[in-house]
């Protein structure tokens, strides 16, 4: 797994939409890669704020 392709399944990752196997990949990926590491923490805490700021994200996103 290379850093651009981690990076590009770090949205689906955090979100739980990855399969099983893709997942253990870019986790075993973003346990030794510093750099990716880094994209995963900023990609959590955009996460993190937009649904902190946003209660009604999820009842929306469900209707
Ligand atoms: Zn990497």
């Amino acid at each position: 797994m290379t850093c651009r392709e981690t990076v590009r399944l770090i949205c689906e990752y955090l979100e739980g939409r990855l399969s099983p196997s893709v997942a253990a990949v870019v986790s075993r990926h973003l346990e030794c890669c510093a750099n990716c590491h880094l994209v995963l923490e900023a990609a959590q805490q955009t996460l993190d704020v937009y649904f902190d700021d946003h209660p009604d994200v999820q009842k929306i996103r469900v209707a």
